[in-house]
């Protein structure tokens, strides 16, 4: 480990970081990379991204992202227990965050706050209620509008969901003051903030009043784009796994804790997603547990 790695070097020394890497890929719940001796492209995005939940400098990350693993970046991947305090320190900050690698595609997902996609004010002040015990599934039972006529949606179309959303729920009768829920998942895995203060009371550890659940609204609720009899889409539940793992995260909800809208209400949500929440909840646990 007293040699720096560059991109295409290949040999032992490559293979031997690509299996600690793998180690902590898996730990983090990030897919794993070939054990190949070659240190590829990919080798060098998913080290910079091991370096930066391990909580190495931004600089260091970018001289990974250029091309040089550092012996200590080798060192830090190989054995984490050897970190100093300020690298655990900004490795437990970055929790729940994102990183994005160099070539701009997000390595994970971003929660895209309100006022990132153009929300409406709310028509009433939106009020903190505490630390919530569960979170509430659902399914938007309809797709957003198709903007550009191409399979999939784009970030702008899951934007024109959101807002079609929160439109229909501000002129129900009676009115939602806002967005009845807290985050939306597309089926593109974007995640966008659903009702004003959700985020930023998830990182608090609390929960804002909300109107998704009747008699649950002091709990997260998370809306799925889905139509039956459609599954989840690969990349929409790897968002939502995300979301939730970050809700637990910040909030000490049991993963155990994730229930289907229709186990509260008179209603069929979250239709043909029922059938996979066991699955999910177990998912969410395995990730949680690291
Ligand atoms: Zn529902």
């Amino acid at each position: 480990m007293s040699q720096a790695l560059h991109l295409n070097d290949q040999g032992e020394h490559v293979r031997v970081h690509q299996g600690h890497l793998n180690d902590r890929l898996h730990a983090h719940g990030d897919p794993q990379i070939e054990v190949n001796g070659t240190c590829n492209a990919q080798t060098i995005e998913r080290s910079a991204l091991a370096a930066w939940f391990l909580g190495a400098l931004d600089a260091t990350i970018e001289t990974v992202q250029d091309g040089t693993i550092s012996p200590g970046v080798q060192a830090m991947i190989a054995d984490p227990d050897s970190r100093d305090d300020a690298q655990r320190q900004r490795a437990t900050a970055r929790r729940g965050h994102s990183f994005t690698s160099a070539n701009g595609s997000s390595s994970q997902f971003r929660i895209v706050p309100c006022d990132e996609w153009g929300a409406l004010a709310p028509t009433a002040r939106i009020t903190r209620v505490g630390r919530p015990g569960k979170i509430i599934f659902h399914h938007t039972d309809g797709h957003h509008a198709e903007l550009d006529h191409q399979p999939g949606d784009t970030l702008e179309e899951a934007i024109a969901f959101a807002r079609a959303i929160q439109r229909d729920h501000m002129h129900r009768h009676p009115a939602y003051i806002d967005s009845g829920h807290n985050f939306l998942v597309t089926r593109s895995g974007h995640i966008l903030e659903g009702r004003h203060g959700s985020l930023a009371a998830i990182k608090d550890g609390v929960m804002v009043q909300s109107a998704h659940c009747v008699g649950q609204n002091t709990h997260p609720g998370i809306e799925h784009e889905h139509v039956n009899p459609e599954g989840m889409t690969a990349i929409q539940r790897e968002a939502s796994l995300f979301l939730h793992a970050f809700i637990c995260r910040h909030t000490g909800i049991d993963p155990n804790a994730i229930h289907g809208h229709g186990e509260f209400n008179a209603t069929e949500c979250p239709g043909a997603l029922k059938p996979e929440l066991a699955e999910f909840r177990q998912e969410l646990a395995r990730r949680l547990a690291h």
